[in-house]
């Protein structure tokens, strides 16, 4: 994609239906990829601290999750065609997912959150596997990082907000071939 910069973080220019094509076809072909789609706090984090928008430059695909986003890309002459929310995304993701009989492993929020978006994805995507789930509340990251490599995903959903779930997709997506993306909190929503 061709990629817009607002406020120092670049984004994809693309509409939600070509982002989604591209995540799909990226996961066929097994490629690693990392995905955050930036809220407006995110974007301020990022140029507030050199070490995270560090992080959020290493990402594949930077979507534009918040209205006023676009209208910065817009007044800058570079317009984005439409706001990709965190999400829809992943609510299009979960349902391709499930028709494709692919691997997803759910990381984050409190345990019992947790569990209960496991089962709401197993009840509203049927044909999905759920290789794995794991709160956000542990003190072993390796041991985390240990656990989602063995479960084989094809799909790695964080949602220990941010920016820790960016931290941990960076330090960690070398071990699966998946794609990764942070989901803030989604799970709570999901859950709830
Ligand atoms: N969370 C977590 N581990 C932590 C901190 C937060 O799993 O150490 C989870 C929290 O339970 C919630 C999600 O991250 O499900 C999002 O948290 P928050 O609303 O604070 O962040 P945001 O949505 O603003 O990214």
């Amino acid at each position: 994609f061709t990629e817009v910069s607002v406020l120092g973080v670049n984004f994809i220019q693309a509409t939600v239906q070509q982002f989604l094509n591209q995540v799909y076809q990226d996961s066929l072909d097994r490629q690693n990829r990392f995905i955050v789609t930036a809220n407006p706090e995110i974007v301020l984090t990022a140029r507030a601290n050199h070490k995270y928008a560090q992080i959020v430059a290493g990402a594949d695909y930077t979507t534009a999750d918040g209205i006023g986003i676009i209208k910065g890309a817009q007044i800058l002459g570079t317009p984005l065609p439409e706001r990709i929310t965190g999400f829809d995304s992943m609510l299009a993701i979960l349902k391709w997912a499930g028709q494709h009989h692919k691997r997803v492993f759910l990381l984050g929020a409190k345990p019992e959150v947790v569990k209960a978006a496991v089962t709401k994805v197993e009840v509203k995507f049927p044909g999905i596997k759920i290789c794995g789930w794991q709160d956000g509340y542990f003190e072993d990251e390796d041991a985390v990082a240990e656990k989602i490599r063995s479960a084989h995903p094809d799909f790695v959903f964080a949602a220990l907000g941010f920016p820790k779930q960016e931290y941990f997709i960076a330090k960690y997506r070398h071990v699966a071939d998946a794609i990764w993306m942070g989901v803030g909190g989604s799970f709570d929503v999901l859950a709830g």
